[in-house]
């Protein structure tokens, strides 16, 4: 049985003062029985919030982190140093694919050594919009996932993110037919790779212009575990609502 999850990406938003005022509106869904809530700030902010979070059933993850362990990598952060400090680091967001280079083999480097540290990655895999018109949805998340798990045994320490890249910030979410059979076709990968039973285990989450209006439509569905939200997460109130419409409807199921 997989709990649901809703899981905020700041991305390069809030000053430190801000990230705390947004953290304490959000801290009313610490009563919300049977989703995980988790918030990544940016690293700046991830002291202060872990401090106010700390009694609370919130969780707290990193959105990004180097695969080395330590030494002359000037800006970068490492396992080491999240490890004290969140339970969660997301990887592999098309947004450091795209703007930052980075390829599915660093990915895969990342996603060994925070399993390594005892962080769970939330790797994000999704296709461009020339990748959807050319029907290659599945051959690239495919690839992604088998390539960003390469060499990893079957863990529980993991949730993947579908995330196709024309949904990100556009206000264009996918229908839930598309993100139900790509994270179907995600499942399948894992179950090639490791087995039916720990495909089962994995929590695979949607991103891409949720909000509190289309939620309910993808939670709706058994193999959808919940979301990874962008812009919604920023707005307090929104984000405590898409928590509670989840809550309400897995834990009917
Ligand atoms: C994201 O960046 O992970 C994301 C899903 O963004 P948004 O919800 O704003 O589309």
């Amino acid at each position: 049985m997989r709990t649901p999850i809703i899981a905020g990406n700041w991305k390069m938003n809030t000053s430190v003062n801000e990230a705390v005022e947004l953290v304490k509106r959000m801290l009313q869904v610490d009563r919300v029985k049977g989703v995980k809530k988790i918030i990544c700030p940016p690293f700046v902010s991830l002291v202060p919030v872990k401090n106010l979070i700390e009694n609370s059933s919130i969780e707290l993850g990193a959105q990004n982190m180097y695969f080395e362990e330590k030494g002359a990598m000037t800006g970068e952060i490492s396992p080491i140093m999240l490890n004290e400090l969140c339970r969660y680091v997301i990887l592999g967001h098309s947004e450091r694919r795209q703007y930052f280079a980075e390829t599915d083999e660093m990915i895969n480097k990342k996603v060994k050594t925070a399993i390594r540290f005892n962080l769970v990655p939330i790797l994000c895999v999704g296709e461009t919009l020339k990748e959807k018109e050319t029907e290659k949805t599945r051959d690239v998340v495919s690839r992604q996932v088998s390539r960003g798990l390469e060499g990893i045994n079957a863990t529980d320490s993991l949730v993947i993110a579908y995330e196709p890249i024309w949904a990100i910030g556009t206000g264009k979410s996918a229908s839930v037919a598309e993100a139900t059979n790509t994270i179907s076709l995600i499942r399948a990968t894992i179950e090639k790779m490791w087995s039916r039973e720990k495909a089962e285990t994995i929590s695979i989450l949607y991103g891409g212009s949720t909000n509190k209006q289309n939620i309910t439509e993808f939670v709706r569905q058994d193999e959808i575990d919940g979301a990874l939200v962008g812009g919604a997460s920023l707005k307090a109130d929104e984000f405590v609502d898409m928590v509670k419409q989840t809550a309400e409807i897995k834990n009917k199921a």
